[in-house]
């Protein structure tokens, strides 16, 4: 008897592959662990056991496979079933799920490149043998490829050298950066609880008499304090005081002052302390009907306005499934991962949480998920963006999705394009858990679902601590251009309205939905407008590197002295962005500090949670930003938020524009008002009876739900049609147009349903690459695999067509 096994190999490759083993090999061999497998001509990949069976293909002759990897799988059969749903669904190979799921470091492959960067001194009597000639033929060339190992070690066999050497840290693979960032610490200073009022003062400066230097410190320490409520850095005051930290450090050991650090992102205006938090009514009440209504639903909806205090109803519920052993997936949009939630989740749980995020080091990953893999007690929550959907849980009890309106959780590419909050309802499915999504702006898909009693609803329409939502403020920008009450960007009464909360020692956001300076150049004589050369998009000014960049490919160019065109030198910018901003902002408020959040000033891998910090830290009064600040950040201190043009959000080709609109202007003046302060929000618009604006200013999201699905039913969108979009690419404008002519009429001719197109984009080339767009409309109560079917198999005659084999095509279901 012969024996087989099938596994996926990470490439794009519908099925899997069968191999042959000998007979101890296959009884030692369990479903989900990793082989070494010979492929094509010379490449070697990391394979995945799906399968064991005694069937010889039928059309190949097997080939045997090089080594076993692991002694225990790292995949567990729930997975491969979840990867198989996903794969079907989002009609893409088993093997680009497995790729993209599994961290990079555990699918070594021939093309791997290892580079050698040791994390600390190598201790050499802790290497074995092969890992010291590794290690030697390392000190001439700092980066070998799989190959060249193989060669040198003169062995096949040598995946489990490369893991160990990296988990030695003397290893990275593909040049990944390791990098881990600290939080700034922070030295502040506060008077010992003995003496922390007014009315002590006297008391101490008797006791202190006979010290004229630590009675300064003291008179200072209290002088700042009256003036200002923030925290004491101890750098401050000893400048203040003018004192060295000697006479500080005197006045620590009397235990009149206390030192303490900030760790952390978070400025704690009294003690730092680990306070037992106790629900509100209104939060009492939203978890007990959570709890009902996950009897009745596998999903329930929580939307709970912003400021309502969702995450502690996400921890007590999370505390309930912990007692029942149960492992936790706590779902977040990348961006918004950053140490805050951490932090407040480790508060609860210790080191019961893990995070998995792909801003971790490749090492970090494979960590977290051998411990979710063995259920280990420090991997019992996982805190993670879409890709943590892959992780192999073997006993899921429950998953949060936080903030489960946002379009970050559906991934774009590579494939799998699949969207993390649908993932991870079919993922409980198959583990029979529960799943809360929470927003206080849900997508109106999943307010449909809960609408039509697929879902659970909860709702919380009260603040915690019934701090009131902040009020909107509409600013008309046509009236006040007329009136000329503004300077640059800003109207008279926002800027009125940043002087007072700033004099009031609050902080405040600014939020332009546009990065850059401004965003085109244009010449005023011709009009001409300098575009990208490879991309059908203007580029970009940006005032600071005085270049014209392409946010699509990257180009850049130097800022043009005169017109390409006509030469003339009246040039002029158009529009404006953040950067435009911020430059007008130090311009008005000389004093004060500015920063500014978006995708061009967060390019360091820290950096946001480095601006996060020091803007918690009371280091930055005003922060200007796009999007990035909408999403879930919760700052004690601001106060006001400005929205300064809330025009260009609701004029977006997409049919979710509105409803994207209203989530990111809701969202951000959430930003506003937390704790014991009310909060405002200025929006400048020159449509303020646009619809959405006013739905935003009442914060009515039942007419915004009313009215977008109106929409969305006559012009044939979700939730009433599930949409699938084919992108074509090719180099070749014509090559493309008449494939793309060729496949719409094959598919409108197969398919009784909507197909539109073969459009050309609003932005139809990108990286040289030209863009052909097809759309099929399928109306949900038409079954959706024979359309997958259908569809697949138009594409197969698609590309059996020689002349258009080389147009790329790329299929995204559900199309975000
Ligand atoms: P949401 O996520 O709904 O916007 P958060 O969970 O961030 O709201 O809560 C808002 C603020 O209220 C946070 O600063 C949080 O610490 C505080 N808070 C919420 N619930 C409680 C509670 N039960 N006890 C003490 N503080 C709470
Ligand atoms: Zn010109
Ligand atoms: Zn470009």
């Amino acid at each position: 008897m012969k024996f087989f096994i099938n596994v996926i190999v990470p490439l794009a490759l519908a099925d899997s592959f069968t191999y042959e083993v000998n007979e101890n090999e296959f009884h030692y061999l369990k479903i989900g662990m990793r082989v070494a497998v010979p492929f094509g001509k010379s490449k070697v990949y990391t394979a995945l056991v799906i399968q064991k069976h005694n069937n010889p293909p039928l059309t190949y002759e097997a080939k045997e496979i090089q080594e076993i990897i692991d002694s225990q799988p790292i995949v567990n059969e729930k997975q491969i079933a979840h990867w198989q749903w996903l794969a079907e669904y989002y009609m893409c190979s088993l093997g680009e799920v497995y790729r993209n799921a599994v961290p990079s470091a555990l699918l070594l492959e021939s093309e791997t490149i290892v580079v050698y960067k040791p994390k600390n001194e190598v201790l050499i009597s802790d290497l074995s043998d092969d890992e010291f000639l590794l290690y030697e033929a390392f000190q001439s060339q700092a980066v070998l490829k799989i190959e060249e190992i193989i060669s040198i070690l003169n062995k096949k066999n040598i995946f489990p050298i490369i893991q160990s050497l990296l988990q030695k840290e003397i290893i990275v693979l593909n040049e990944e950066m390791i990098e881990t960032y600290k939080p700034k610490l922070i030295k502040y200073v506060r008077l010992h609880s003995d003496f922390d009022a007014p009315e002590k003062l006297k008391d101490l400066l008797e006791m202190l008499s006979r010290s004229e230097k630590q009675r300064t410190l003291v008179m200072k320490f209290f002088q700042m304090k009256t003036l200002d409520k923030k925290p004491i850095p101890v750098k401050t005051l000893l400048e203040e005081a003018d004192v060295s930290n000697t006479v500080l450090k005197g006045l620590v050991t009397k235990d009149i002052f206390v030192e303490y650090t900030l760790a952390e992102d978070r400025v704690v205006f009294n003690e730092v302390e680990n306070q037992e938090i106790t629900l509100s009514d209104f939060q009492q009440i939203a978890f007990d009907q959570i709890n009902e209504s996950f009897e009745k639903f596998d999903v329930t909806l929580l939307k709970g306005i912003t400021g309502s205090g969702k995450t502690e109803i996400y921890i007590r519920l999370i505390e309930q499934f912990l007692k029942q052993e149960k492992q936790v997936l706590y779902l977040l949009p990348e961006i918004a991962l950053t140490t805050q939630l951490v932090q407040r989740l480790t508060k609860h749980f210790g080191n019961q949480v893990a995070v998995f995020h792909s801003k971790y080091s490749s090492n970090e990953r494979v960590e977290v998920w051998h411990r979710v893999n063995q259920n280990s007690e420090k991997a019992k929550i996982v805190i993670g963006a879409r890709s943590s959907v892959f992780l192999p849980f073997s006993n899921l009890g429950f998953i949060v999705v936080d903030e489960e309106h946002e379009p970050s959780f559906k991934q774009q590419d590579p494939a799998p394009r699949f969207h993390a909050r649908d993932a991870a309802i079919v993922l409980a499915k198959m583990h029979d858990a529960k799943v809360l999504l929470g927003s206080a702006t849900p997508s109106l898909e999943s307010y449909y679902n809960a609408y039509q009693n697929k879902f659970g609803l909860v709702t919380l329409e009260k603040r915690f601590g019934n701090v009131k939502l902040p009020e909107i403020v509409l600013v008309d920008l046509k009236e006040k251009q007329k009136r000329k009450e503004m300077k640059g960007h800003f109207s008279i009464d926002l800027l009125d309205e940043i002087n007072e909360t700033l004099s009031r020692g609050e902080q405040v956001i600014l939020f332009q939905n546009r990065r850059g300076y401004s965003p085109v150049l244009e010449c005023l004589t011709c009009g001409h407008v300098p575009q990208c050369p490879s991309c059908d998009v203007s580029l970009t000014y940006h005032k600071y590197q005085e270049h014209l960049r392409c946010h699509y490919c990257g180009y850049t160019m130097a800022k043009p002295l005169k017109c390409h065109v006509c030469h003339s030198v009246d040039i002029t910018t158009k529009g404006f962005g953040t950067e435009q901003i911020e430059i007008e902002l130090k311009e008005l408020f000389l004093n004060r500090n500015i920063a500014r959040m978006d995708q061009d000033t967060m390019r360091g891998k820290y950096a946001f949670e480095k601006l996060i910090d020091s803007f918690k830290n009371l280091e930055i009064d005003i922060l200007v930003g796009t999007q990035m600040l909408a999403k879930g950040l919760d700052f004690d201190n601001v106060t006001l938020v400005g929205i300064l043009n809330a025009d260009n959000a609701l004029h977006f080709p997409d049919f979710r524009a509105h409803e994207r609109a209203f989530q990111m202007f809701l969202q951000v003046a959430g930003r506003a008002g937390r704790k014991d302060k009310e909060g405002k929000v200025m929006m400048q618009t020159y449509n303020p009876y646009h619809n959405i604006i006013q739905q935003v200013t009442t914060n009515d999201y039942a007419t915004m739900f009313k009215e977008q699905m109106y929409e969305r039913l006559n012009f044939k969108y979700p939730p009433f049609y599930r949409l699938i979009r084919l992108q074509l690419k090719h180099v070749d404008y014509q090559k493309l147009k008449e494939g793309s002519f060729w496949l719409y009429n094959y598919l409108s001719n197969q398919l009784e349903m909507p197909v539109l197109g073969p459009e050309e984009p609003s932005i139809n080339r990108i990286r040289n690459q030209y863009i052909r767009i097809i759309l099929i409309k399928i109306p949900i109560n038409v079954p959706l695999n024979k359309t997958k079917n259908d569809i697949r198999k138009s594409i197969k005659s698609f590309e059996a067509i020689g002349a258009y084999r080389s147009i790329k095509t790329i299929i995204s279901v559900d199309f975000y």
